[in-house]
């Protein structure tokens, strides 16, 4: 909100400061290390931290102001650059990227202009309570039940569990206002941090006074760092010493709570009071898929890690090795689902959001699949799909440029709807068309430190099979091409001798992206399945041959996802069939 800002100026009241109001770049810096210690009451809903982040400008130009902001409920008590005090403006900004829809940030004068790619640390206090908050939510008329069963983040003596950014600013960041009323705005906003943010660390000291004197149990901390030893302190303090790897891809998370647990060989179930039955349930479950995931995927590497939420409505969160869902009221069916993707993540990783990712939900629609048969996963899939075809909808509309189509792409997209929902697609594109062995194999020789170029996972895959696969990771992977958009453009029907039917069907793709997509000829009840090539913006032909005479011709069963699925029948009409 760089206007905002600028009618203060205008009013004079800060111009003669040495703020440069219209250099104000939000999203100059990259915070490319945090050293936090950080106290939590949980009694006083209070978080209390001091430390040391490190800023690098990787603006072109020098910068002499550099924002921090932080969640609208803590304030500023000091920042230091060099050992001194520097002078700062705290304000409070208006961005959906924090439970409350307001941070405080702070502008700081800096001693100096940094220079472009240098770096300069500060060393920074805050301090304030984190209560559960859903205004963001709620003031764009969201149910209250609702916002907070999704904004559930929150210090309290019962429960304290806090994700950090896109959810609670309990560390400083710095990125321009973002909202959720403007629909993919925030995700762009997050996209944009987590991609400067890949190389990314913090090393984290938690610190947690409980209460004492009480017969309660300790409680238990768990946080999603790549390591974090706990050790318990004197009597109601315990101390956890965290590092983050990157903070590209893990949104750094603690949970406080007193849990119980379930402890099976490849995971373990932290649950609340009361929910035992459904914590079973859950290991049950995973426990029971864990031979699909094992038989795509290999064994699980890590253990899996659960953790229970009090409200049964809340959406489920993962990140790192911490999967954070409501274990009371789900299902086995849920808890099976749920399961899957978190153990698959246990038995393989991948640097590429992409892989990762996309890997997690494809076993998903292979667990709908095995359980209920290969048209519930396609609806399954169905289901992902709306949100990236709206999005590519909204891409087509505007003329294509080259940047998106690489910025876009898998390979390089930061965009969840992407890496999540088109890459589950994508890898059951790749199933349909090289077999479930060969890319079970393909899946087996993938090592994540061998993962250095953008092909790698195409040369895994292209030495299990002779089909030419270039085109295809071009069109998805590599490039954002869009969608198909397929249409039967004709169908032949010649009666054969001594019986049966020939049909020559062909199919246009007027979509940029090209695919290997099911043709589906129906004759009365029976119905004949082949499957066709059909490069973008082109046309192809296949022979079919069927019993009966033919009735009704379809192109793609759902298996491809497409921008317009209302042209793909093509009714045969019975006086046309050449005798
Ligand atoms: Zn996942």
């Amino acid at each position: 909100m760089k206007s905002h800002f600028r009618v203060l100026c205008f009013l004079g009241l800060l111009c003669v400061s040495v703020l440069n109001c219209f250099s104000l770049e939000r999203e100059a810096f990259t915070f490319t290390n945090y050293d936090l210690k950080v106290s939590i009451d949980p009694g006083q809903q209070r978080l209390g931290a001091r430390g040391k982040i490190t800023l690098r400008n990787d603006s072109a130009a020098p910068q002499k102001l550099a924002v921090l902001q932080i969640s609208s409920s803590l304030n500023w008590l000091s920042i230091n650059a060099l050992g001194k005090p520097v002078h700062f403006v705290s304000e409070p900004y208006n961005s959906d990227i924090d439970h409350t829809g307001v941070l405080s940030e702070a502008i700081v004068s800096l001693p100096d202009a940094i220079a472009s790619r240098r770096s300069i640390d500060l060393e920074i206090a805050y301090e304030g309570v984190i209560p559960l908050n859903a205004t963001r939510f709620t003031r764009m008329d969201t149910p209250e039940a609702a916002a907070r069963s999704t904004d559930w983040d929150q210090i309290g003596p019962q429960l304290t569990a806090v994700r950090g950014i896109g959810y609670v600013t309990w560390y400083p960041i710095g990125t321009d206002a973002a909202s959720l009323a403007e629909g993919t705005d925030l995700f762009a906003v997050l996209s944009r941090w987590k991609q400067r943010e890949t190389s990314s660390t913090m090393h984290l000291q938690l610190s947690v006074s409980t209460a004492t004197g009480t017969d309660r149990e300790q409680p238990e901390l768990l946080v999603n760092a790549s390591t974090c030893p706990v050790t318990h302190e004197a009597e109601g303090q315990f101390l956890a010493d965290c590092d983050y790897r990157s903070l590209g891809s893990v949104v750094p998370t603690f949970v406080i709570a007193d849990y119980e647990t379930v402890n099976r060989p490849d995971i373990v179930v932290h649950f609340l009071r009361g929910h035992d039955a459904s914590a079973v349930n859950y290991a049950d479950a995973a426990e029971k898929i864990l031979p699909l995931v094992a038989d795509w995927f290999g064994a699980p590497r890590a253990k899996a890690e659960t953790a229970d939420l009090p409200d049964a409505d809340s959406p489920p969160f993962e990140s790192g090795s911490l999967l954070l869902t409501p274990l009371a009221g789900s299902g086995s069916k849920l808890a099976g689902l749920i399961a899957t993707h978190q153990l698959t993540h246990a038995a393989f990783s991948s640097p590429r959001p992409w892989i990762n990712e996309g890997l997690a939900h494809f076993a998903q629609a292979l667990y709908i699949g095995q359980q209920k048969g290969r048209p519930e996963a396609l609806d399954y899939m169905g289901t992902h799909r709306f949100a990236f075809s709206e999005a590519a909808s909204d891409k087509q509309a505007a003329t294509p440029r080259s940047e998106d189509e690489a910025n876009h792409s898998l390979i390089n997209t930061a965009d969840e709807q992407l890496y999540r929902s088109k890459a589950m697609c994508v890898w059951w594109m790749l199933r349909d068309m090289v077999g479930d062995l060969s890319l079970k194999k393909a899946l087996a020789s993938y090592r994540a430190e061998q993962d250095k170029e953008s092909s790698y996972m195409q040369r895994l895959i292209q030495a299990q099979t002779p089909r030419d696969l270039e085109w295809f990771f071009d069109d998805w992977v590599y490039r954002d091409r869009g969608l198909p958009d397929f249409k039967v453009e004709s169908a032949f029907t010649r009666k054969m001798l001594p019986e049966g039917y020939m049909v020559t069907i062909t199919v246009a793709n007027l979509g940029a992206a090209g695919a290997e997509v099911p043709i589906v000829v129906k004759s009365g009840a029976e119905a004949v399945t082949k499957r066709l090539v059909v490069r973008g913006k082109s046309n192809a032909v296949i022979r079919v041959e069927t019993l009966k005479p033919p009735n009704e011709v379809v192109v793609n069963d759902g298996s491809v996802p497409e921008s317009d699925a209302s042209n793909n029948t093509f009714k045969v009409d019975p006086s046309d069939i050449v005798k």
